[in-house]
This record gives structure tokens, sequence and C-alpha cells, in this order.
């Protein structure tokens, strides 16, 4: 090795000894006579000083280094004189005394500091994505990844999971979004796709008899971008055979709660995590993703609402549609401009607007509410809102009388703004929780069918299957969601494991007999020789280890993650390729796409 110790490693038990070490120059001062180097290595950092007293030649070194040269440095450890310690360095009460110095390799300027955590814009931190990682904190978010993947195999290896590998050219899973799709160039014409998930492969493992796999699997989907997507991404997938909802779920909050204890000792998890039906959570929180670190949760008003004289509660009403709102506290001295604010953003999420209601004074009275529908409210009736919202002195009513699901999908909006502006939710709680009990099926109003709420394989609950052909729509699912802090971090559910009923449900969802073959016809014949009754589920590991991390995007902590627009900007990809690499897969860009070159 270029080296003998790192520098992140040495304190002062080392005083007095020789080392060698190579980095890269982090920070450099002139002070008096003497540089000082940050050296920085993976480990940490250490300061190294060059004085010409002892050593001229490495003194005339470390006058030519710039940042992020790689530098090799032999010097002796010593304790830092008193007063001149740095308690924010883990090897701040020594430093290295240089005797020689080498340079390694010079660097150009960077584009950005490497050693400051100053915001960057994201094309250079993707262009130069290898400087990025080299700052302290994304290097930190990989090696924490890094002991989440490990936590999770040893976890799974000690509970009898064998982790096996399924092929990334496989043929369309459905999930929800629109394949990757790669042509084939033996087979003229034909695609594999890659997978969404290695849904049917898994289940395949539970009927060849692996009762228990699991899969660090890499996913891929072509959807929009969003901050919290990647065209690719990495899932904890997982699969059992002979169990029931509840088996999956109490196996998840084991493996999330011993995880967290371990890579993550400061931060608090409330146990047992609570277990939420979907209506319930849409009814508390707006959303099936509930941040339920903080309360401000959505209270329905529509009976008060439905006697009293304001239009806009009663138009709403009489169109099928409910008055919920959520109170905030401390808000009740909003200025107008503030509220515009909050009224605007009402608007964003679909609603006609937003009807406030300030509590300013002690009593809740007409007198001293303000708000555009206290003059239609009775004293009585206001009282009863105020008492439904269990109002304080200086709440800030936020209320939205609309289709339901605008109001749940502004309120959520809101409950979730209002608790960033205020710091409700605890940067160091971990609040997980299972959403339970979802439908079975969703009605895509656009293209007036059915479609499964989690995807074609989930089993309904067997109690409902007697509703399936007459009331679908009440149907619930044996399909559950993990949930934390707002954010949805997997999904699972019991399977079907029975060919004809897989067929119902294939045909429920409109696909025809020939459509189900040609798509599924493998996977439903392996469902004929005695697959066993199996549940599994899937977790987004890059939300996770976001999450641990105290990250607000999965983007800083995947190593090489793709721009807004699906772009490697670093490797230049997607890219075009050679008109002969074109012939042999006998594709032909379209003549517009030509152009466009
Ligand atoms: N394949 C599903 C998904 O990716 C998870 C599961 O049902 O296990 O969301």
């Amino acid at each position: 090795m270029l080296k003998s110790h790192n520098c992140g490693e040495l304190n002062g038990n080392h005083a007095g000894q020789k080392v060698i070490l190579a980095g890269w120059v982090h920070r450099r001062r002139d002070h008096g006579g003497k540089v000082f180097i940050d050296l920085r290595d993976r480990e940490g950092i250490v300061q190294v000083v060059f004085n010409p007293q002892i050593s001229q030649e490495a003194y005339e070194v470390a006058g030519s280094l710039r940042s992020e040269y790689v530098v090799q440095v032999t010097g002796e450890v010593a304790i830092r004189p008193k007063g001149t310690e740095n308690r924010k360095l883990a090897t701040g009460d020594i430093e290295v005394i240089a005797r020689e110095a080498a340079i390694l390799n010079p660097s150009k300027t960077p584009p950005f500091y490497i050693s400051e955590d100053e915001e960057v814009e994201e094309s250079l931190c993707l262009k130069n994505r290898y400087l990025y990682l080299r700052r302290p904190r994304l290097k930190e978010n990989l090696i924490l990844r890094h002991r989440v993947i490990k936590f999770i195999r040893d976890f799974l290896d000690a509970k009898g999971f064998v982790e096996i590998e399924t092929p990334i050219l496989i043929k369309s899973t459905p999930e929800g979004a629109r394949d990757y799709l790669v042509p084939s160039r033996i087979n003229p014409g034909k695609f594999y796709a890659l997978p969404q998930s290695p849904q049917q492969l898994k289940q395949l493992l539970m009927v060849a008899g692996f009762d228990k796999y699991f899969q660090i699997a890499r996913c891929f989907r072509d959807e929009d971008l969003r901050a919290d997507r990647q065209p690719e991404f990495t899932q904890l997938d997982l699969e059992m055979s002979f169990v029931e909802a509840p088996d999956i779920l109490q196996l998840m909050e084991e493996l999330f709660t011993s995880l967290v204890k371990t890579v993550k000792p400061g931060m608090r998890l409330v146990e047992p995590f609570p277990r939420l039906s979907y209506k319930e959570a849409t009814e508390r929180f707006g959303t099936d993703k509930p941040d339920t670190r903080f309360g401000l949760e959505i209270r329905d008003i529509s009976d008060i609402s439905a006697n009293t004289d304001f239009q806009i509660f009663r138009s709403a009403l009489a169109n099928n549609g409910k008055v919920k709102g959520i109170c905030v506290p401390g808000c009740g001295h909003y200025t107008r401009h503030q509220l515009d604010e909050l009224i605007g953003l009402a608007k964003s999420c679909g609603a006609q607007g937003l009807v406030t209601m300030a509590f300013a004074g002690e009593a809740v009275t007409v007198d001293e509410v303000k708000s555009a529908a206290a003059k239609y409210l009775t004293p009585g009736q206001l009282k009863e809102i105020a008492d439904r919202f269990e109002i304080k002195p200086d709440d800030l009513l936020l209320m939205v009388a609309d289709k339901p699901v605008i109001v749940n999908k502004t309120l959520d909006e809101l409950r979730r703004q209002m608790a960033q502006r205020l710091s409700l939710a605890d940067a160091s709680l971990l609040a997980f929780s299972f959403v339970v009990d979802f439908p079975f099926l969703e009605w895509n109003e656009a293209e007036n069918r059915w479609e499964p709420m989690h995807h074609p394989f989930t089993a309904p609950r067997w109690e409902d299957v007697g509703l399936l052909d007459s009331e679908p729509a009440r149907v619930h699912g044996q399909h559950y969601d993990v949930v934390c802090n707002g954010c949805e971090l997997g999904s699972g559910s019991v399977r079907i494991h029975n060919r004809q009923f897989q067929e119902k449900v294939f045909s429920l969802l409109g696909y025809s007999k020939e459509e189900a073959e040609s798509r599924f016809g493998g996977f439903l014949e392996a469902l004929e020789y005695g697959a066993p009754p199996h549940g599994g589920i899937a977790i987004g590991l890059d939300r996770l280890v976001m999450l641990l991390a105290g990250e607000r995007s999965i983007r800083e902590v995947i190593a090489f993650p793709k721009n807004q627009n699906a772009v490697d900007v670093m490797l230049d990809s997607p890219s075009y390729v050679d008109k002969h690499q074109l012939d042999e897969l006998n594709l032909r860009p379209k003549r517009e796409v030509l152009r466009s070159q």
C-alpha cells in the first residue's frame, strides 16, 4: 500500500508514531511560515503541518498543493499544542508533522467546493458525480446504504431466507408503469422487457418450493420523473409461502425496528407500528401515505355545513361533495397575503377555493372570528365547528368544500405544508405505519374499467370473494403498504395461487382469455402445479435509505442517478447508436427523429 494508516483513524494513541498517508487536499492554509493541509481519505480528515524548519523540501511541495490534489505524506503524529485542538474533527487532538511529501496526481480546480456542503446546481453535481461523491455527506450516505443492505441480508439470512437473483431481460410484468424494452437481435422483431419488479418470478420461486425468498432487486419503470423517482431503482423484494398478511407485516416490523436501532441508534420509532385501514388513513389524513409524526388531523364538518346558509358549503354538498378541514395552531393572526398563499396552494391541488377561519380572540363568537363564512353561520353552528376542531385561541381553520378526492388531496397537501412551516415533524422520529384493507379494485374513469389497486396477482379478501361479480367496488384486497413519515416505502399482498381464480381476476380487469394467455400463459400454467399459498412485499430501498439519511431526494443516496429527463449527463446516456447496430436489431428510427439528430 502507498499508505500505512487512514487519515480518519489517527488519534492520541498514535502520538510519536511514523505514518504514511495518502489522500486528497481538502483544505490548505498558509499561516506564519507554515502550511496546514487538511488531508482527506474515505475514513476522514487529518491536519498535516508543513514546517520549513522540519523539512524544507516537504514545505516546498506543500506550497504547490491545491484543492483535490492527490498527495502522499510521510510524517509523525503529534499531539496538537494546547488550545489548537479542533473539536469538530474526529482527529482534532492530533496533527501530522510532515517530513516528506509527494504529489501523486494534480487536480483541475473542481467546479464546486468539496469541502463545503453548499448547494450545487443539479446538472453540475450529476455531470461531475465523482466529485460530488467526494463530499463527506454523500460519502456517508453511500456507506449508510451499504450498511442497510448488509443488515437486511444478515437479518433475512438468519430468518432462513435465500437470496436468489432473477433475470433482467424478462417479459412485461405489470406494475402500473411503462416498460423499458430491449430489442432482441437473435429474434428479429421481438423484445424483452426490463422488470418493473420481479413479481411473477418471485411467485414462481414459491411454486418451486423456495418458501422464503428475497433479493436486492433492480427495477425499471419508464414513468415521468419526480423528486423521489428514478427510471431504475432498487427494491428489497421478498416472498414467503404459507403466510397470511399479518405474518409479513410482523416480519417487516421486526426488520425495520432492528435495522433502525442498529444503523441509526439516534433515531426514534413509534412501537408497535400502527396498522391503519385505508379508510381510516384517508379520513384522518386525506391520503394513504400519511405523515403521522404530527397531528393536524382532518375533521369532517359536512353534517354541520349542511344546515348553514353558506352557499359554498351547500353547493359542494349538493354535488356529492364533502366539507372537511384542519385546524392549524398559532396561525390565527395570518395576514391576508399569507392566507392568499394558502388559497393558491389549495387551488393548485384542484380545489375551487379554501375557506379560512381565524380564531384570533379568546371567545369563539361570530364577532371574534375572521372568516368570509362567519356571517352565514349561526353562533350555534360556529360553536359546533369550533368544538369539532377543539379550537384554541390563535388557531386557524382551513376548510375545503369539494369532491371528496379533491378535499382529501388538498387537505393532505395543506397538512404537509403547514407542518413544514411550523416545524411540527420531529426530524429524529421515524413514524412507520402499515396501511391495510385497501379496496381490491379502483375504477379508471377515463378508460371505463376496473384496475387493480395493487397489481393483478393480488388476492381479494377471501371472505369478500362472493362480492366480486355483484359488487366489485365493495371487495377489499389482501394488500398492504408500509408508510414512513409521509412516504410510501413499499407494498405487498397475499397472492392468488389458483389458476381459475387468477383467470377470473384477469377477466374482471378486462383481459381477454387470449390476451391473458399470451401475456401470462407460462405463469398461469405454473399455478396448476401445486402452487402454495403465498404472499410478499417489496420495499423501496432508495427511499428507505433516504429517510434514514435524513435526505429529501433519493438522488442523494444513489451513486449515479439520472436527471429529471432520465438522462445520465455524466456518461451521456441515452445516446444515438451507429446505424449498423440499429440494422442488426432490425430497427429504423422514424424520419422525424433522424432529422433531429
Ligand atoms: N411487486 C410489487 C411492487 O413492486 C410488490 C409486491 O407485491 O411484492 O410494488
